[in-house]
């Protein structure tokens, strides 16, 4: 296979004054960098993505990339918004990759900015892989996955060592928008903490099955929808009621579900309620007597 063109980015000190002292690289004419731009909140995009948007002349990105992140381009820079959204009428991924060859190949330098991290359920593997096959080279900047940080925004902790030392992350479904065939019940017995993304619409059979393996229907779940956003939501509940209560208070995607005792964390460490000046609600909700 042929090299890439301009192999070994050159790197460019002090690229934006508003950026601290680095060894910034340097976004090239025909590369695409593949961004993480968080879960919403543009405080949580990582220096190496503002960079990224500092330099590009064309921004690629998904649907629900917060406008202020999008201002922070360089003047001028094109925006196209491709990105699916569940449901709505959205981009195939094909058009997507052959988009963004098509821009690096006329010499632009692309940056495609997708939410959370460009490789957790976001189709980030497969845009770089029709970008390696093309021979269009890349960089990837992670970011903060939503299944993470969206749980710590609203108190609650994906590992806490008295509760759990695994974790799965699944999807909700499939690319059929189906439930996912996993292996729920060896994902029952195996994870203390099961955190689901794109959930919401198969939730009622997640729910289920996740029962039907023996978890316990009174088992904590918290959703939480459009986390780091404006119009974030929380809602605690538990396994067994969780999808009904869910369609009852209208709470819909974005949303994560953490299943697990990590939501009871929440009672201590929902420190949003510190900064409105509220009390928590209970700081040893484990009754481990403060260990
Ligand atoms: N790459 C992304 C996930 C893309 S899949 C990441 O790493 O976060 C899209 C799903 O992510 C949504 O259906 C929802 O389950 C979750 N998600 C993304 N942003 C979210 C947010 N701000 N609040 C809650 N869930 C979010």
């Amino acid at each position: 296979m042929a090299p890439f063109p301009g192999r070994g980015p050159r790197y460019n000190r002090g690229m934006s004054d508003s950026l601290p002292p680095f060894d910034w690289p340097e976004m090239l004419p025909g590369w695409v960098w593949l961004v993480g731009a968080g879960p919403g909140d543009p405080g949580l995009l990582t220096l190496h993505g503002l960079n990224a948007l500092r330099q590009a002349d064309v921004i690629v990105h998904d649907a629900l990339i917060d406008a202020r992140i999008l201002d922070w381009a360089a003047p001028g820079a094109e925006r196209i918004a491709m990105g699916k959204r569940g449901g709505a009428a959205s981009p195939k991924q094909r058009e997507i990759s052959d988009e963004l060859i098509a821009l690096a190949r006329a010499g632009r330098r692309v940056l495609r900015l997708k939410g959370g991290d460009p490789f957790v359920f976001g189709r980030g593997g497969e845009e770089a892989q029709a970008l390696a096959r093309a021979g269009v080279p890349f960089r990837v900047v992670p970011g903060i996955s939503a299944g993470i940080g969206g749980l710590a925004q609203v108190g609650i902790p994906v590992t806490h060592a008295a509760i759990n030392q695994a974790v799965t992350f699944v999807t909700g479904h499939d690319v059929d928008g189906l439930a996912p065939r996993l292996d729920w019940a060896a994902i029952a017995r195996g994870s203390p903490v099961i955190v689901i993304y794109m959930g919401m619409r198969n939730l009622a059979e997640i729910a289920g099955k996740l029962i039907a393996a023996g978890r316990d229907p009174g088992e904590p779940v918290a959703l939480v929808a459009s986390a780091t956003m404006p119009g974030e939501r929380v809602l605690e509940t538990t396994l067994g009621r969780c999808a009904a209560e869910a369609e009852a208070q209208g709470i819909g995607a974005p949303a994560i579900v953490c299943v697990g005792r990590a939501v009871l964390m929440r009672q201590a460490l929902d420190w949003q309620a510190l900064v409105a000046g509220e009390a928590l609600r209970d700081t040893d909700p484990l009754n481990t007597g403060g260990a």
